[in-house]
């Protein structure tokens, strides 16, 4: 945008679009796969990355672009790119940096999809990783690195154990040895958290959880800070530091400097080979969400401490996790993390364990049951049979998801709605 002092809220309604005199209010739906030349030379231009331009909407779309400027913008960062998926947010972002033979840190507190995706298919592919209890010491975190670590990856809150990540333990450690580290800020999104500013140099997003937030879109998001140096470790980081064939040599950091080299390789190398594209109409809806990120999440916020707040009064609950209550464990690192607050995010475990659980999911009537969560529409969600089934009971309990776990995503509604559900579900078991 024109006026890079603008603040938050300004950004999330008019960030990374101004219209021309006489052009469209609202951000145009490029819905094209290709774009129109008038000579060969211009298009080999593109082909070289000597010019900048579009011509085929799987590497690049102007719609697309827009709104990942406007979340570049949000998170304080240099560039980015949006995706087909968190999922595919999650893979780029490592797999921009790491190929078969490296090795990667990772907090075991993450979410499931991201679990299975690098204990499983990333492994498969070679790449080897690490998981540490992200309240484990400077000591315990330091002794997982290896020679061949290419990044560090963190939740700030995580999803569904609801941990909140010491970013700076991470940031200092994985800048320590000479790698970069990888937020994935889904929960807190940039209107609660801002990694960058606690020393994190990549983002993250599932875009289909709040930034979307009304459960229209799949999708994800990178944004880089711009702040690794990459050159600085030539050697660990090859595909940015050497020529790329596939381009005439182009070396990325040399052409694109520190502030657009990572997400420019992993548009033009990754997204041109794998493809996880976003459409140009998920990209439109994505962003008519983020135009009202700022006050949906102060609203979320809000609605989930009374939640938690009323769950931890009640006889029939175990135990209550929401970094917003003071008795919990997260509650200072929170404060200093995410002062506005967390997320709509509240866990819990309904006392008489599983089947209790299922029985009280089952008679509530505002909140639906869902895979889905971070929406305008309360929703709950078992992990341990649901999203994180694949895990054995240690691998459970690693990950912060106890078998008991209700997952309660705390919607818009009235506050009061939705504690009065809860009540008369839990009168019924
Ligand atoms: C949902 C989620 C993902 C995966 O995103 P999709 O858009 O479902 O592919 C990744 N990380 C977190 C924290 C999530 O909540």
């Amino acid at each position: 945008m024109a006026n890079e002092n603008l603040r938050f809220e300004t950004v999330c309604v008019q960030g990374g679009y101004t219209p021309g005199n006489g052009e469209p209010r609202q951000v145009p739906i490029i819905q094209s796969t290709t774009f129109k030349y008038d000579t060969s030379e211009d298009m080999g231009a593109l082909f070289d990355l000597e010019a900048s331009g579009y011509f085929y909407s799987r590497l690049q779309n102007p719609t697309c672009d827009t709104v990942a400027a406007k979340i570049a913008a949000l998170e304080g960062g240099t560039a980015a790119m949006l995706l087909g998926s968190g999922q595919a947010a999650s893979f780029y972002s490592v797999f921009n940096i790491a190929s078969c033979g490296d090795h990667v840190v990772s907090s075991s507190s993450i979410y499931g999809g991201t679990y299975n995706l690098f204990a499983v298919t990333m492994k498969r592919m070679g790449i080897e990783f690490t998981f540490v209890d992200p309240d484990c010491t400077e000591e315990e975190l330091n002794a997982a690195f290896r020679p061949n670590t290419k990044a560090v990856f963190g939740e700030t809150v995580a999803n569904p154990a609801l941990t909140v990540l010491d970013i700076e333990k991470f940031a200092n450690a994985a800048h320590a040895h000479g790698v970069p580290l990888i937020i994935d800020n889904t929960f807190a999104t940039p209107a609660n958290c801002r990694p960058f500013e606690w020393g994190a140099d990549i983002v993250t997003h599932s875009t289909t959880k709040y930034m979307d937030g009304h459960g229209s879109a799949v999708g994800g998001c990178i944004v880089d800070s711009g702040k690794f140096d990459w050159t600085k470790y030539p050697d660990k980081f090859p595909g940015l530091c050497t020529p790329d064939e596939s381009y005439h040599g182009v070396t990325y950091t040399e052409r694109f400097g520190l502030a657009g080299a990572y997400i420019t390789k992993a548009t033009v190398q990754l997204m041109r080979d794998l493809g996880s594209v976003q459409s140009p109409q998920s990209a439109y809806l994505l962003n008519l969400g983020l135009e009202s990120l700022h006050v949906r999440m102060q609203r979320h916020c809000e609605n989930a401490l009374r939640v938690a707040q009323f769950l931890e009064s009640h006889e029939k609950i175990e135990w209550v996790n929401y970094a917003g209550l003071e008795s919990n464990k997260y509650y200072e690192r929170a404060k200093k993390y995410m002062p506005n607050g967390t997320c709509g995010v509240v866990s819990f475990g309904v006392k008489g364990g599983r089947p209790a659980a299922e029985k009280f999911m089952k008679n509530l009537k505002v909140a639906a049951i869902e895979t889905h969560v971070a929406d305008a529409r309360t929703c709950c969600l078992h992990p341990a049979s649901s999203t994180h089934r694949q895990m054995n009971e240690q691998e459970l309990i690693a990950a912060g998801v106890p078998g008991d776990l209700v997952r309660f995503s705390c919607g818009l509604e009235n506050a009061q709605d939705l504690i009065d559900d809860i009540a008369q579900a839990l009168e019924k078991i």
